[in-house]
């Protein structure tokens, strides 16, 4: 069978999902798994064609990703219904609806513990449509599994330039869902509840990654401050001599022992992610964090000597007024009268599940207006999400089955 990631190779790498797939694969008596990226021709592992395999695992973390997929089953000369048995998951497929024009199954969960039964069926000689019942959406019907997170990969996937320890990160998952339920977040909705990895999993991950020669470790997770353990698996990864990179933070978890972990791991640049500085509009998106606690955030982290703070915002967010981006502005000042920021504004796109997903859409126009008028009061670069691509991941996310053909179209 083959593992496609619809990226390039050292993208599918830092991806744990692909990874963990693929292992578990390879895992499956009788099956034997080959990976697939975009930038290299045939399989990773032997050159074969994708058409030479009887599955195809692949995993979606982005709306896009469903048009590059298109794109490199048109150039295997595959179409949907028509070669081996497609069969895709991750987050891009939360609303599985305009995958299923392309893919013969969609897994709506977590793909552990159903991927081993899944192989085992088709192994044997059965359909997608056998697949029903183990988190799969498959010929319009749907069921859904949830992960305990027992299983971890007891390796790696390594990349080596030469003699030297592997040049990519070790990837480590502290824990996976959120139950924030902030209301414009796929996550929030669709992955509950936080479900954290054992002490002794995380410990015995980083003692793999010492051990396997890996210097960096990719700490993943929505809400990863959230874990009991969290300060200890951080002076761990520290005490092995290796340094970590944390995703944006919740600014109210964040304790002065973590940021000490942080640059004693050598890291300079701390990410949040208010989303807004307004306080009606925290309220309303039900993400609330206090503008005082980012300042003082701001403050411990320039005093511990952390260089830049990351600030991740949105714009058109439901309800917005003016007002609301000012104050995002206003926080931005303040923010930079203590360390140097930069600024992500990414526009707001509807996601199936979630209270907004019916909520309207700002039109390209816009949006782009308000990310002018937002970057022009602040000091600080501002780094502004492409409108039209969120215009298309938002049709993606709430498409139909229709939507499906209009990518598949678009890719001839
Ligand atoms: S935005 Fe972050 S905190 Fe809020 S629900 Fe999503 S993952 Fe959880």
């Amino acid at each position: 069978m083959a593992v496609l990631y619809p990226g390039p190779y050292m993208a599918a790498v830092n991806s744990l999902g692909h990874q963990m797939i693929y292992f578990i694969a390879n895992s499956v008596e009788g099956v034997m798994a080959e990976r697939f990226v975009t930038d290299v021709e045939g399989s990773v592992e032997s050159g074969a064609r994708l058409s030479d395999f009887d599955v195809v695992l692949i995993t979606l973390h982005f709306e896009g990703q469903l048009h590059v997929l298109s794109r490199i089953l048109r150039s295997e000369g595959l179409s949907p219904g028509r070669g081996p048995i497609l069969i895709g998951g991750g987050p891009a497929l939360s609303n599985p609806l305009p995958g299923s024009f392309i893919l013969d199954a969609c897994f709506l969960g977590d793909g552990e513990p159903a991927v081993p039964k899944m192989l085992q069926i088709l192994a044997e000689g059965g359909s997608p449509e056998d697949l029903e019942g183990l988190g799969a959406f498959v010929r319009g019907r749907a069921s859904f599994v949830r992960s305990s997170l027992s299983y971890v990969p007891d390796r790696q996937i390594e990349v080596h330039l030469g003699q030297g320890p592997p040049v990519n990160p070790f990837l480590l998952e502290v824990n996976r869902g959120c139950s924030r339920g902030c209301r414009f977040c796929l996550l929030g909705w669709t992955q509950r509840p936080r479900r954290d990895r054992p002490w002794s999993q995380l410990r015995d991950q980083v003692e793999l990654a010492s051990s396997a020669g890996f210097t960096k470790v990719y700490l993943i997770g929505s809400e990863i401050l959230a874990h009991p353990r969290i300060a200890d698996l951080l002076w761990l990864i520290v005490e092995r001599g290796l340094s970590f990179s944390l995703p944006s933070l919740r600014a109210d978890l964040i304790t002065r022992d973590i940021l000490e972990a942080a640059r004693a791991s050598g890291e300079r640049t701390i990410t949040v992610a208010p989303e807004t500085g307004s306080v009606r509009l925290k309220r309303v998106i039900n993400k609330f964090i206090e503008n005082e606690t980012l300042l003082d955030l701001a403050r411990d982290a320039r005093e511990l000597g952390f260089k830049k703070m990351r600030v991740y915002l949105m714009a058109g967010l439901p309800f917005e007024e003016k007002e609301d981006l000012q104050a995002s502005a206003d926080l931005i000042r303040s923010l930079s009268t203590h360390i140097r920021v930069e600024v992500s504004l990414s526009p707001f796109v509807p996601k199936p599940f979630t209270p907004f997903q019916w909520a309207p859409m700002d039109r390209p126009e816009e949006l782009r207006s308000k990310a002018k008028f937002l970057s022009s009061r602040v000091p600080v670069r501002v780094k502004v999400g492409h409108p039209g691509r969120a215009a298309v991941q938002a049709l993606i996310s709430l498409g139909g089955r229709e939507v499906g053909r209009v990518v598949w179209e678009a890719s001839a």
